[in-house]
């Protein structure tokens, strides 16, 4: 059955409808993009009909293209796949003009009939486009609806006409944030911005396309772009003034992305270049690059990891087959920084808190930390004085453990020390269900060490929050040895229903993120110690896209911690220990109470405000600035080796079982260069082969840090890839 329909009514209105069955959202494929082209030329061909509505038959027009399609769309486009990609991709700009026109002869401007879009809700990406195609667009006044083109999230770009249209609609700067950062709007905002020409009640929304279709005129069927006389708004790249956008945008967008999105370049290309031509032509070079980002192995990564995979862990890829284990009430044990965190995302959930402190003036501020969150998303209009009132009636605050009663779900978030822990574990057994679960929180503690407090090791486990809580959307979920199905179910189903991304990890040192994030922060505090210039180790950070360059990223984390785990790593790993030359400059900051970003002092200046002024002039005191620097890709491969290597040790050890687990969580947890879809993404990008040298270099000059995993070395000598499968399943 075709995912379009197609009725006609006596006054000669086609209605188009959308409807893919077997999904809750519509997203088009190639077989609907044919129907829907077969039912416009029936549409064309038919004397009798006066013009055509698109429309849904779901709550939403369209969630837009199917990724998998597209993430598949190289592999399938044949022997030459740029030339398959530019003719599938030149086959939709085919459709939409077709439908733009709807019969009307360009030269002549003869023939015609008008078509409109008639949006019930969500209209993204393509969803968007084909409607940008339309005559007309009428959406219905549904706050919850979403409308713009999300493409450039996930490493594509608008490249089904939306990036030419959207330019030649708004004007470049106008349509800027909706084409570079993605930006969505609600119906209202989407008609104050110009991308669509009117709201109207939900329950008029047919009746009003229906009106306008029959009132259409014949200008009304003419876009823009094909009227005498058009001017692009805001100017073409020539003009004064949309010379100073499209060269300001040039540098803008450079800043932001440090170059290293082929998307984003290739939108700026696709809509300058598009911008001094016809019409006609602009969809031509729109295709050119878009049919270059597709070729480019970070867009494939980027929607594997950003969009296929993380949507497979969120729905439960690797949750054990248990019945469901819906959170209904939930103890939270320290109501510091991360457990009021964790109070707030599960009450916002609809999940009923109990909040616990030593001390009911620590509970209440735990609380309050809601409060705060909510009075914050209340000054920006997102939140009402109800849901407030909701969300903080769902937090009861105490130090009274019997109030335990009942949760199905504890999260432990007290003190990082064994004694403590053990302490609250055993309150809150004595006084929650036999069945309930008890998570810690813990970053550094060994899961099945602290399980040894429980009674009942098998529902102990790890769930790991990142901070700020309420911002950072992965969660590390830790088996201990004993830790059984249903525990891990409860954390996933929990984590699904907070709205987060999982992972599941076996239970070793600083399990996953921290095990990969330490070794890149400890790699720049080394070089510091070398004599490396810090402001080529930050900058040769952030210019292979990681968000924030080693030393930034230990005054966010504070030296102090730093610190600690190095102290404690060295105890328990003795001779062993791999850091030994970090440790004298991370304890010279300590010592001088540069304890980072918290202390308005690290290896940054801060003004009072805590506000960052740039690296530390200290430092070349302290460690003086060597003759001898190192290029800048030598530092870019230290850095990220050192990472990625730990990440491959973890899957080797068999700390991660999945390498998709590996680059969501990279990417989510520490913004590991989200153009290479995590550490097995960009391993497969360079190759295992290419890998290795670069390791072996790394390792003669640097030491065995470097030295290549047998998994690595092996994969070389074999030519697999991560995702080619077979390293992957031995894994
Ligand atoms: P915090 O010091 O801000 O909060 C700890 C809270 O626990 C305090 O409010 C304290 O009063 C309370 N507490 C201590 N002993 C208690 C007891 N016996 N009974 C009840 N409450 C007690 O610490 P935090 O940063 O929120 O860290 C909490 C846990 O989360 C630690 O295990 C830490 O390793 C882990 N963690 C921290 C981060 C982070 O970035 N800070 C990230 C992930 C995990």
């Amino acid at each position: 059955m075709s995912d379009f329909t197609y009725s006609l009514d006596a006054d000669g209105v086609a209605t188009i409808t959308w409807d893919v069955k077997s999904k809750s959202m519509n997203v088009l494929n190639l077989e609907a993009a044919a129907d829907l082209g077969a039912l416009i030329d029936k549409a064309i061909a038919d004397d009798s009909v006066k013009g055509v509505i698109l429309t849904s038959g779901k709550k939403d027009f369209a969630g837009g293209m199917d990724l998998n399609i597209i993430a598949r769309m190289k592999e399938s486009a044949g022997d030459d796949p740029a030339r398959g990609l530019f003719e599938g991709i030149m086959n939709f700009h085919a459709l939409e003009r077709k439908m733009e026109l709807m019969g009307r002869d360009l030269k002549t401007g003869k023939g015609g009939k008008p078509i409109v879009a008639a949006l019930p809700g969500t209209a993204l990406g393509i969803g968007l486009e084909l409607p940008l195609s339309c005559h007309r667009i009428i959406a219905a006044d549904n706050p919850k609806a979403k409308i713009g083109l999300p493409e450039i999230l996930v490493g594509i770009f608008p490249g089904a006409g939306g990036t030419t249209r959207l330019v030649r609609k708004m004007g470049a700067m106008a349509a800027s944030p909706f084409l570079l950062e993605g930006k969505l709007s609600d119906p209202k905002a989407a008609k104050a911005a110009g991308i669509i020409d009117e709201v109207v009640a939900p329950e008029d929304l047919m009746t009003r396309a229906r009106e306008w279709v029959l009132n259409a005129k014949p200008e009304d069927m003419v876009k823009p772009w094909d009227a005498k006389g058009y001017k692009m708004p805001g100017g073409a790249p020539y003009h004064p003034t949309g010379f100073m956008t499209y060269v300001g945008a040039s540098a803008m967008v450079h800043g932001k992305t440090q170059g290293v999105y082929p998307a984003a370049k290739a939108l700026l290309a696709a809509a300058y270049e598009g911008a001094l031509v016809p019409f006609d032509t602009a969809l031509k070079i729109e295709a050119r690059w878009f049919t270059n980002v597709l070729m480019n192995p970070s867009s494939s990564a980027m929607i594997r990891s950003l969009f296929i995979n993380k949507e497979a862990l969120e729905k439960g890829a690797n949750r054990p087959k248990v019945e469901d284990q819906t959170v209904r009430k939930v103890g939270v044990l320290g109501a510091g920084m991360m457990g009021a965190g964790i109070a707030y995302v599960s009450a916002n959930a609809g999940i009923e808190v109990v909040l616990i402190d030593a001390s009911q003036e620590a509970a209440d501020r735990g609380r309050a930390h809601s409060e705060g969150i909510l009075d914050k998303g209340m000054k920006r209009g997102k939140v009402t004085a109800e849901k407030k009132a909701e969300v903080l009636g769902r937090i009861s605050a105490t130090t009274d453990y019997a109030a335990l009663a009942g949760c199905d779900l504890i999260v432990e978030a007290v003190f990082e020390d064994p004694k403590v822990k053990a302490d609250v574990t055993a309150k809150a057994e004595a006084a929650i269900p036999e069945a309930a679960i008890f998570a810690t929180n813990t970053s550094t503690l060994p899961i099945s060490d602290l399980a040894k407090a429980s009674k009942r090791p098998e529902q102990f486990i790890g769930i790991h929050f990142f901070s700020p809580v309420d911002k950072m959307m992965l969660v590390e979920i830790i088996k201990g040895r004993e830790t059984g199905d249903v525990a891990v179910a409860k954390a996933l189903d929990f984590v699904r229903q907070i709205r987060k991304t999982p992972i599941v990890v076996n239970d070793a040192r600083f399990f996953y993120a921290n095990r990969c994030i330490i070794p890149y922060i400890n790699e720049g505090i080394r070089m510091v110690a070398e004599g490396v210039e810090p402001a080529l180790i930050e900058n040769a950070a952030k210019l292979l896209g990681l968000p924030l360059g080693p030393l930034q990223l230990v005054d966010e984390t504070s030296i102090d911690l730093g610190v600690k785990i190095a102290k404690a790593t060295r105890a328990a790993m003795g001779d062993a220990y791999p850091d030994s030359a970090v440790d004298p400059v991370l304890f010279a900051m300590a010592d001088k109470g540069r304890l980072g970003r918290k202390a308005k002092a690290g290896f940054y200046a801060y003004d009072e405000k805590g506000e960052r002024q740039g690296l530390w002039d200290g430092l070349e005191t302290l460690w003086p600035v060597s003759d001898d620097q190192p290029e800048l890709t030598e530092a870019q491969h230290r850095m990220l080796m050192v990472q990625t290597l730990e990440a491959v040790r973890a899957l080797e050890e068999g700390v991660l079982e999945d390498i998709r687990e590996g680059d969501v969580g990279a990417i989510l947890g520490w913004g590991y260069c989200p153009w290479s879809g995590g550490p097995f993404g960009w391993l497969d990008i360079v190759g295992a082969a290419r890998a290795v040298e670069i390791c072996e270099a790394l390792e003669a000059r640097h030491g065995a840090r470097f030295k290549a995993p047998k998994l690595l070395v092996d994969m070389a000598a074999k030519g697999e890839s991560f995702y080619g499968g077979t390293a992957a399943k031995a894994a």
